[in-house]
């Protein structure tokens, strides 16, 4: 959706797939049978903290009480305790006790608060967290079973060992982490880890099994479950369906839609996996119908099977309606967000394909919305396109406002903003100019000009040309019968006074259970990101900016938290302070780096300012890159960019964003980014003053 294109990397991880996760763990412990009054769900015994405050995160019955070292904490209505204890020493006790009516419960925790001051003199990296004798941890992988070819480990000794893996000496880094990479062959895979220090030695040993291929001659001739389309399927007359199934290799197969056709020919298109198109006619019946597979064996019988889903033929488009605040629509099947939409948003569906409605925006265009978001009505909607009222622009405080009338019907929309030339595009799928005229508003704005397009029968679009071609924030929303355009007025900026009227809100990443990326030792990116954010906010105060946290102790916030605390702070710029990870499939010792992300191209001048200072601190480069899908990344009411300051999986970045005076110099590079980009701001609103180009 953006004109830039810079290098990508697909191999980041996903944080939204690992929250969800954790989230159905605890929904499905705190499910199962309260034998225990309470559960802890942060932090855990023996845990190392690279931060002093910590969140102690837990569950029990709301009729409870809770101590925690002795002093009563609240219990929420909903049995939820939510308490920070600050950690005081290197080694901390944490005591919990828990009664209720019939059950009184104890427990209690060690809990490590790491010495990170690891640079001497020298800038050498020390290990200040050296017990005194030799120990071995592989943190990852865990023994079990596997289905894939390789895997990244990790662990740590004392920096002086000598580690061993099947034989092979590993390099052991100054921080004692080592990492690599095991390749897994089918069946079970032995790795025995050595470390040897003096006199001692400790053995640690994983146990991975993945599975052996089957032998093609044993595959059944349809491979159960295999058979296209997988699940029920509407569609509409011209579309292309993919048809086939998987099953033993080297077989003559066919498919007949019945009723329809002729049997046809399926392609092997790898081995055992049979493939074919059918287009959509007219004359295919209205009810539900399943394809037919055929397999031509050289024994006498042929052998038939059916498609997993029912296939509907819709003669005509259904109306529907959207249910969720948190709607998406995609561009294919949940890939490629396309337009995020409230509740209320009005809809035509024209197919049905994997638990997707195929929503029809115009000739050209369609998108895709998970039917849990969507209620069918009984009719199609008649009502679009909708015919477009006159538009009215006002002054709200920081913002300019644009209303104009819709109508009860709410056609779906985006709202982005378009490099070359600046501008931020509304689109109204489904509308059309009802009144011809535009009042502008009061001209202490920001807008160079609006001009109105219709691109399409049923599209509807308005581009708003900012005076200074850049954004400091926009938002659109329906509000009773009006679509509402909001954008925010510039901040002014002097060169003598860069930060006086400039709100910013650091955002460090993850927290609490959430750890993050984990460190060849075992360093959380949760702490790592915090640390640096605390430095950064401090740089910032000390030249008048008005700095904001989403968290200041290791607490787990949601990322829409996170989005909501910025927009009640109001904040111009959000900075999502993080540390990065590849894959668990890819080699740590070959990626390491720092970089810095965006999505939408006014963030892009902020990366463009901050990414050669990410570069003086002595970190290989990993790139400016921009990223159209993180959630925090898509916000609108203000700039957001993200840093990711090095690779949490290398040990050479570990190391750095161990220390303080690496942590000392991404603070201050994420600092010197910011204050270039107001320095050329500064630069630009003068040339506007000067010239007056309004
Ligand atoms: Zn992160």
């Amino acid at each position: 959706m953006t004109s830039i294109s810079l290098s990508n990397h697909p191999q980041r991880r996903t944080h939204s797939v690992r929250l969800f996760l954790l989230m159905l763990f605890f929904a499905a412990q705190l499910g199962i049978g309260q034998t225990n009054p309470f559960r802890l769900i942060y932090p855990v015994d023996n845990g190392r903290h690279w931060v002093d405050d910590i969140q102690v995160l837990g569950m029990t019955n709301p009729q409870s009480q809770v101590w925690i070292n002795g002093a009563p904490v609240p219990v929420d209505s909903a049995g939820r305790i939510d308490h920070n204890i600050t950690l005081q020493a290197h080694k901390n006790t944490l005591t919990i006790q828990v009664s209720n009516r019939t059950t009184r419960w104890d427990t209690s925790l060690t809990l490590w608060r790491m010495n990170f001051d690891h640079f001497n003199a020298d800038s050498q990296f020390v290990n200040k967290n050296v017990a005194d004798s030799l120990w071995l941890q592989v943190l990852s992988p865990r023994s079990g079973e596997m289905r894939r070819d390789r895997i990244s480990f990790k662990g740590r000794t004392h920096p002086d060992a000598t580690v061993l893996l099947n034989g092979d000496t590993l390099q052991v880094f100054p921080s004692g982490g080592f990492t690599g990479l095991l390749e897994l062959n089918p069946g079970e895979n032995v790795f025995a880890f050595i470390a040897a220090l003096d006199s001692e030695i400790l053995r640690d040993t994983l146990r991975i099994v993945t599975p052996r291929p089957e032998d093609p001659e044993e595959l059944p001739l349809f491979i159960e479950d295999s058979a296209l389309p997988a699940s029920h399927r509407w569609v509409t007359a011209g579309d292309i369906l993919q048809v086939g199934f998987d099953g033993r290799p080297g077989q003559a197969a066919y498919f007949q839609i019945p009723g329809s056709m002729d049997w046809e020919r399926l392609i092997e298109e790898a081995p055992g996996q049979y493939r074919g198109f059918w287009r959509v006619t007219p004359e295919t019946p209205q009810q539900a119908l399943k394809i037919r597979y055929l397999v031509k064996t050289h024994r006498i019988f042929s052998h038939y099977a059916y498609s997993n889903g029912n296939i509907r033929l819709l003669a005509t488009p259904l109306g529907a309606i959207t249910t969720s605040g948190d709607s998406r629509v995609y561009h294919q099947l949940g890939e490629g967000l396309f337009m995020p939409l409230g509740e209320g948003i009005a809809l035509t569906i024209n197919g049905l394909e994997d638990n997707y409605f195929r929503v029809w925006l115009s000739d050209e265009l369609h998108g895709y919305i998970h039917r849990r978001n969507v209620k069918l009505l009984p009719q199609p909607l008649t009502q679009l396109p909708v015919q477009v009222g006159s538009l009215r622009g006002t002054n709200q405080g920081d913002w300019q406002q644009f209303r104009f009338f819709v109508g009860p019907v709410h056609p779906a929309y985006t709202l982005e903003e378009v490099f070359e030339p600046r501008r931020l595009e509304l689109k109204l799928y489904g509308a059309e100019q009802g009144w011809e005229w535009t009042t502008f508003p009061e001209p202490d704005g920001d807008l160079a000009y609006l001009e109105r397009k219709q691109p399409a029968s049923h599209t509807w679009q308005m581009n708003f040309y900012a005076r200074s071609e850049q954004f400091w924030g926009w938002r659109g929303y329906y509000d009773g019968d009006y679509f509402v355009v909001e954008i925010r007025k510039p901040p002014v900026i002097k060169s003598d006074s860069l930060f006086k009227h400039i709100s910013i809100e650091i955002d460090p990443g993850h927290g609490g259970y959430e750890r993050g990326a984990i460190g060849v030792t075992g360093y959380p990116e949760a702490d790592a990101n915090l640390r640096y954010s605390l430095k950064l906010a401090k740089l910032l105060e000390e030249v008048g900016a008005t700095v904001y946290l989403t968290r200041t102790t290791d607490t787990r916030l949601s990322l829409a938290e996170r989005a909501e605390i910025a927009r009640k702070d109001s904040v111009h710029i959000f900075v999502m302070a993080h540390n990065n990870a590849p894959g668990s499939g890819s080699n740590p010792l070959g990626v390491k780096g720092t970089s810095t992300y965006f999505t939408w191209p006014s963030a892009k001048q902020i990366c463009d300012a901050t990414y050669p200072h990410l570069l003086e601190m002595g970190l290989e480069p990993y790139g400016k890159i921009t990223r159209y899908y993180y959630y925090l990344l898509r916000q609108t009411d203000y700039l957001v960019f993200l840093i990711e300051g090095g690779f949490m999986t290398h040990p050479d970045d570990e190391m750095f964003l161990l220390s303080e005076e690496g942590l000392d110099k991404l603070a201050q590079a994420v600092f010197n980014g910011l204050q270039d980009y107001l320095i050329q701001q500064a630069t630009h609103q003068e040339a506007l003053e000067t010239h007056g180009i309004w």
